[in-house]
């Protein structure tokens, strides 16, 4: 077995006739983790190959732990997905019910997350309350930065429902042949390569995908990355050319379209940019499997750091924090 102690410059050759890419996927969540931060990947996706003990514990725990974007994010997600989900049994769910639901569920996270602030014991439930960063941390105005993505998150969902641009959309969820929350698979790569669109349909010979949002357009050229794998699994899902394939973003809050071009060169693009990320990738999977933190470099960024649950993670040597707390 690797010991913590070993520096990731001294590990011994790993078995060079394995599979190097064994265990590894390729997600647009993973390659934005990797992005960001390598220590926080390697807390992310490699925390298992730690050696039993408080550290590992630790990281382990911190894993759950979500900020207010994220949570609200997978809420908003959460509802939308229930209401084309009940509406294919015939059970039409109102916006006040859903409303309800929402706010109940982030009421729960934030009781929860007192009690573990608390030192309260975890619940042990198949579906346990989500942790929350800004109530674990105690951070200065953590009521007011929940309720504000409370009221958000809460707008988005009016906003799914009354806003006229989104109705085409609405009514594509509703048909019987929609697709939601359904898996991505893209073939030819020497990885899996995932992921999940929030909602595809077809109508006549043009398909569409939509991708709920609960933030502002933004878009920062990475996520034409994730638009594009989405429109590869499209033409091949509904054998189709890329000229009658639609990806759209619906960005609740600011109740905006935005239409992401699709192309071929758009589509060589995000091929080339995976491979990419997987040839990083594989290089510092040996190092993750056995567990080799030191490879992973804290990447600290004032904006990542902030809003990163490891950031509190201290460090094995010398009990130093991940970071200087923020
Ligand atoms: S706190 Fe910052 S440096 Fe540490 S893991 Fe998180 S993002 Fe990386």
């Amino acid at each position: 077995m690797v010991q913590m102690n070993l520096r990731f410059t001294e590990i011994p050759e790993l078995e060079g006739t394995t599979d190097a890419y064994a265990g590894l996927n390729w997600s647009y969540s993973r390659r934005e983790a990797l992005e960001h931060c390598t220590r926080r990947y390697f807390f992310q996706y490699y925390a298992s190959a730690l050696p039993s003990g408080d550290f590992k514990t630790k990281v382990n725990f911190l894993r759950g732990v979500k900020n207010r974007y994220l949570r609200t994010g997978e809420i908003m997600h959460l509802m939308i997905a229930t209401h084309f989900k009940k509406l294919k049994i015939g059970r039409n769910l109102s916006e006040d019910w859903l409303m309800k639901w929402a706010k109940d569920l982030l009421a729960e996270d934030r009781k929860y997350s007192l009690h573990i602030r608390n030192g309260g014991a975890s619940a042990h439930q198949q579906f346990p309350p989500t942790i929350l960063d800004e109530v674990l941390n105690g951070s200065r105005d953590d009521e007011v930065l929940l309720d504000h993505a409370e009221e958000q998150m809460l707008g988005a969902i009016h906003n799914f429902f009354r806003t006229p641009a989104f109705a085409e959309f609405r009514s594509l969820g509703a048909s019987p042949e929609a697709r939601i929350e359904c898996k991505l698979s893209l073939a030819g790569f020497p990885v899996p390569v995932t992921g999940k669109i929030d909602l595809a349909a077809v109508s006549g010979a043009h398909a569409t995908i939509v991708d709920w949002k609960i933030g502002g357009s933004s878009d920062g050229g990475t996520e034409s990355l994730q638009l594009a794998t989405y429109g590869l699994w499209a033409t091949t899902e509904f054998r189709t050319d890329e000229k009658n394939v639609r990806i759209v973003k619906a960005h609740l809050t600011t109740k905006e379209v935005v239409q992401f071009n699709v192309d071929l060169n758009a589509f060589v693009n995000a091929r080339v940019r995976i491979l990419q990320d997987l040839e990083r990738m594989v290089i510092l999977h040996r190092y993750g499997k056995s567990g080799v933190i030191d490879a992973f470099t804290p990447n600290p960024q004032q904006g990542v750091c902030r809003l990163c649950p490891f950031r509190g993670v201290p460090r094995r040597e010398g009990g130093r924090l991940c970071l200087k707390p923020i």
